[in-house]
């Protein structure tokens, strides 16, 4: 092994040796004279499963996989690849939820962050009188192992996504959204502080208070400033039970109405809303909620409503303190609503069943009779001054009469801008409230992922024309004049901050915003 600092930065690596298929040079040779090359592996399954995602549309295949066994492997790589000639791009990647190859590295190194569970920051629950309880949790973690390593005190986050088998790292990078943000934020707002690789090898611990920059830059960054290898994350007492409603309605200004009277209360734990069409199915991998005698209620008024419904579901929380008011608790919830009449359905489950009612994909795939699957999501952020002209030519026009459409799941409720930090790089609507369009295609045939794709594309087409300024979450643009467009007065920052964090442009080259020839 040679210390890496003892070769740099005296000398530049200038000899490759591991090639691609086309037989450019990718990884220089002095690499394997270093212990971390041990960790590199190119064999046939990791190759595959880097180059793959969850959308399962776009292939890119990696030099390497990288599997860290500690924090000081990756700091190793990312100062290797800084002092080359050519620096080569490297990706962390968390699950792999991505949809359209964020998290993967075309000719670069992949770096596996699941293998740092052995040996990254675990989670580690604790206290102070400043900060009270929250949870130092490795990057790498998937939230399903927060929720349960944090009840085990009784403990939990306040902010989730809907699927918790995604990592820390993941979520971060993006935003994480469910239906707690109207209330707690997004779950990039409940972070204490980070430990931050960045892309010069540097491992710097941020919080608001000590290197905000970096801080803020790497929350909602899309993986381009810095490798998050911890987050210190704001616990709360956590309840023990949780009553689910869901309402019916046909009319899309009384569905919107009451979601927003609901997020104007502090009456609701979790509120999101969603529609029902003849394509979808209402016991979906999303969630089993109704029972078969629903079902069949609501199949015989979506035929009477001409083919859509909207749903709104809200949940409150509860404990044994509470068990004696909680019904007239959810009664004066729903006091002033008005779904459609006899359309309100209610159940009583666990708080752990509730935030882990998404199965994981791997028991999703196993079901699915080994048939591939794609899945060309479109996820938005639409003002809400624009969301009745957006019902009538999206929901109205282009959905439900969609007649090629088969199984999709698509959610649709507010979110309180004041929930969210403008400093951080995530970006929102310039409005109090926005709606969060999540369209979860799923398809079987790639004429199927086409005709979705050309779905997505007529709706960001329909919104540009249109003048309503949407934003894309989970961003994917292919042309850095968009990827400008939507930053907007965010961009100038955005792209500072990569110089002075990444100046060689090594990390997250999956997310297409900069290349090294920048
Ligand atoms: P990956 O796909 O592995 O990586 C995503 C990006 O983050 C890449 O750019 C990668 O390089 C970067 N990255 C990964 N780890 C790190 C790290 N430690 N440090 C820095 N950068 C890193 N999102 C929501 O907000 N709410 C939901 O309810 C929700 N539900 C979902 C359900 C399903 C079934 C799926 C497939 C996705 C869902 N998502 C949801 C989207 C999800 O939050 C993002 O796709 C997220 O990035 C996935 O996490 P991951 O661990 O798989 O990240």
């Amino acid at each position: 092994l040679y210390p890496i600092s003892s070769l740099f930065p005296v000398f530049l690596i200038t000899s490759y040796l591991m090639c691609n298929m086309a037989g450019k040079l990718l990884l220089p040779n002095e690499i394997f004279s270093l212990d971390i090359s041990t960790k590199l592996h190119n064999d046939h399954y990791n190759i595959k499963s880097a180059s793959i995602d969850y959308g399962n549309l776009i292939q890119e295949i990696p030099t390497s996989v990288f599997h860290p066994s500690s924090i000081d492997d990756i700091i190793n790589l990312i100062k290797f690849s800084n002092n080359c000639s050519t620096p080569f791009t490297i990706a962390a990647k968390g699950r792999g939820h991505s949809v359209r190859g964020q998290a993967m590295a075309r000719d670069g190194v992949v770096v596996e962050m699941t293998a740092l569970s052995k040996n990254g920051s675990g989670i580690r629950v604790s206290w102070n009188p400043s900060l009270g309880y929250y949870a130092d949790v490795g990057g790498e973690q998937l939230w399903i192992d927060v929720l349960h390593a944090t009840l085990e005190h009784g403990l939990a986050p306040m902010s989730w996504t809907d699927y918790l088998y995604l990592t820390v790292g993941g979520t971060l990078s993006n935003g994480g959204i469910s239906g707690q943000s109207f209330l707690y934020g997004p779950q990039i707002s409940n972070v204490l502080e980070l430990d931050v690789i960045t892309g010069k090898g540097d491992l710097m611990t941020c919080s608001k208070h000590v290197n905000s920059e970096l801080f803020y830059a790497v929350l909602g960054g899309l993986g381009q400033f810095g490798i998050i290898t911890r987050a210190r994350i704001i616990l709360q007492k956590a309840p023990t039970r949780a009553k689910w409603v869901r309402l019916i309605y046909s009319d899309f200004a009384t569905f919107t109405r009451d979601q927003e009277h609901l997020i104007s209360t502090d009456g609701p734990n979790y509120v999101e809303g969603s529609l029902i069409t003849r394509h979808s199915l209402l016991n979906n991998w999303r969630s089993s909620f109704y029972s078969p005698s629903h079902q069949s209620k609501i199949n015989s008024l979506l035929r009477n409503k001409n083919g859509l419904l909207y749903t709104i579901e809200v949940i409150k929380y509860y404990d044994n303190n509470s068990v004696g008011t909680i019904d007239q608790e959810v009664e004066l919830l729903l006091k002033e609503l008005s779904y459609i009449p006899g359309h309100m359905f209610k159940k009583d489950v666990s708080f752990v069943d509730f935030l882990s009612r998404v199965k994981s994909t791997d028991d999703i795939n196993s079901n699915s009779g080994g048939h591939e699957e794609f899945h060309p999501w479109l996820n938005l952020f639409v003002p809400k001054s624009r969301i009745m002209d957006f019902n009538a030519a999206v929901f109205l026009d282009m959905i439900r009469d969609d007649h090629n459409h088969t199984s999709s799941l698509i959610l649709f409720y507010p979110l309180n801008r004041k929930r969210w930090d403008d400093r951080m790089s995530a970006v929102i609507p310039n409005e109090d409230i926005f709606y969060t369009l999540g369209l979860l295609h799923s398809s079987t045939s790639l004429t199927e992922t086409e005709t979705f794709d050309k779905l997505n594309n007529k709706i960001l087409q329909f919104c540009e024309k249109a003048g309503i300024k949407i934003k894309q979450y989970l961003p994917h643009y292919k042309f850095k004049e968009d990827w400008m467009k939507h930053y907007g007065s965010k961009w100038n920052t955005f792209q500072e901050r990569k110089r002075k964090f990444d100046p060689r442009m090594i990390l997250s080259p999956g997310q297409r915003i900069f290349s090294n020839s920048d």
